[in-house]
């Protein structure tokens, strides 16, 4: 026997029952981004690695430790994306899409990062992410901020989540408070970890995001970033604030929320849940008004998120809020001569006149006690049964698998159409 060849750590398979949850989640995230005027845009996954190392940092996590690099046949280096944003702007630019014009784009797929991986973090890993341009808010933030919030109550996890929200302000805002910042962080330097070490002096906003236990404690009696803002962030963040609370969107504001990237100004915010243990972050964004400039493009405010499709997949099943489809709604059966042919002719007809039911017919012969045990297995709500002399008068048996006592009922194949319908959506 020759060893079978295993996926990669922290890829996973999504089997027939994930991928039926998967799809109603994708689903409801669709109808939603849909139903604020977001438009699709699919961009590649392989990108080249300069892109990212321009737009989320060299001094990130991201790029330092998490990205898939390599070099391929022609001598390229490329890197497998670990997020979406920077894709996007750049299929934003090659395409003129953002020059004196508004975007709302979304975009769903996978994304990877070399991490160690554990419940809620793989190395292959989904997400749903928003960009809007030409739009310096703070409506707009608050925009995505309510469209998140709906996505939660639609999934009927409004109570699982909390907003954390914070402003990072300007640019220069932060180059003086960074000054004081590496001031503080100087002074402390023999109780920060190896990483805030080396971030004191090439990126030390990111010392903030540290999930070091003693870093943050430290980071408790640090200077702080608001005592720089003047009143254009003020503003910004206070409208933002006034729009979510009429809109009724709950937030705690964290003034130690950063987020990982380097691109972001203003507007950060991520909602968390305490369900998922530590990782508990479903969905973070902010505004970034800098990156299309820094990706070559004439500045453009900009502003978005990501959304988590596993760490929000797991919190659905744990809280049970989502279960997986049965796998037909509609199961056809029989016995006797040339039943293969009628089987097949039957399930046809059945598919062509009920719209969107999910019919399926039974393969293998056997007999009639084996094939209605398949009926139940697919959970099929209708068995169709066909005998000779149902094919004879061209009529179909019906018989109701969600009523232990219901009867089975002959009709005309005609009029099967209506109970059957009638029987799946009781
Ligand atoms: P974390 O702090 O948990 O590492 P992050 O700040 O690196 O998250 P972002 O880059 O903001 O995450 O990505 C947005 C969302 O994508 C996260 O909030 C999370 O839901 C999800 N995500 C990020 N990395 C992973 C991963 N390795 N596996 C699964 N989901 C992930
Ligand atoms: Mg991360």
């Amino acid at each position: 026997m020759v060893m079978s060849i295993q996926a990669i750590r922290g890829m996973n398979d999504l089997l027939p029952q994930d991928t039926s949850v998967w799809q109603q989640i994708e689903t409801v995230l669709r109808s939603v981004v849909g139903s604020y005027g977001y438009s699709e845009v699919r961009m590649p996954v392989l990108e080249k690695t300069a892109l990212f190392c321009r737009a989320i940092g060299e001094v990130t996590d991201v790029v330092e430790k998490e990205m898939y690099t390599f070099e391929d046949r022609s001598g390229d280096m490329l890197s497998l994306r670990p997020e979406g944003t920077a894709g996007c702007v750049r299929a934003c630019l090659e395409h003129n899409l953002i020059y004196n014009q508004e975007q709302r784009l979304w975009y769903m797929g996978p994304m990877f990062r070399h991490e160690r991986p554990q419940k809620g973090r793989y190395r292959q890993f989904h997400q749903l992410g928003c960009e809007v341009f030409g739009l310096e808010g703070p409506d707009v933030d608050a925009e995505l901020i309510i469209m998140t919030a709906q996505i939660w109550k639609t999934l009927g996890i409004e109570k699982e989540v909390t907003l954390q929200l914070n402003t990072l302000g300007s640019k220069e805002e932060r180059a003086s408070y960074k000054k004081e910042l590496v001031a503080f962080l100087e002074k402390n330097f023999d109780s920060l970890d190896e990483d805030s070490k080396r971030r004191t002096h090439t990126n030390p906003l990111r010392v903030l995001d540290s999930k070091d236990p003693g870093v943050i404690e430290l980071l408790k009696k640090a200077p702080s970033l608001s005592s720089h803002f003047g009143e254009k962030t003020l503003n910004h963040f206070n409208e933002l604030k006034a729009l979510l609370d009429a809109a009724g969107v709950a937030y705690e504001i964290n003034d130690r929320l950063v987020r990982g990237l380097d691109y972001y100004n203003y507007t950060v915010f991520e909602w968390v849940t305490t369900a998922l243990g530590s990782q508990g972050t479903v969905c973070g964004g902010g505004r970034y008004d800098g990156l299309v400039e820094e990706l070559g493009g004439t500045p453009t405010p900009a502003v978005g998120f990501g959304l988590g499709l596993e760490r929000l997949i797991l919190l659905l099943t744990t809280l049970d809020k989502v279960q997986a489809k049965a796998i037909a709604d509609v199961y056809v059966i029989g016995q006797g001569s040339d039943i293969q042919k009628h089987l097949s002719l039957t399930a046809s007809y059945l598919r062509s006149k009920l719209d969107g039911v999910r019919v399926m017919m039974h393969c293998g012969g056997g007999n009639f006690k084996k094939q209605f045990k398949k009926a139940d297995r697919v959970g099929a709500r209708v068995a169709v049964v066909l005998g000779d002399e149902e094919i004879a008068k061209n009529q179909v048996t019906l018989k109701d698998m969600t009523d232990k006592d219901a009867q089975q009922m002959t009709v005309a194949l005609e009029e099967s159409i209506e109970l059957i319908g009638r029987i799946i959506n009781k």
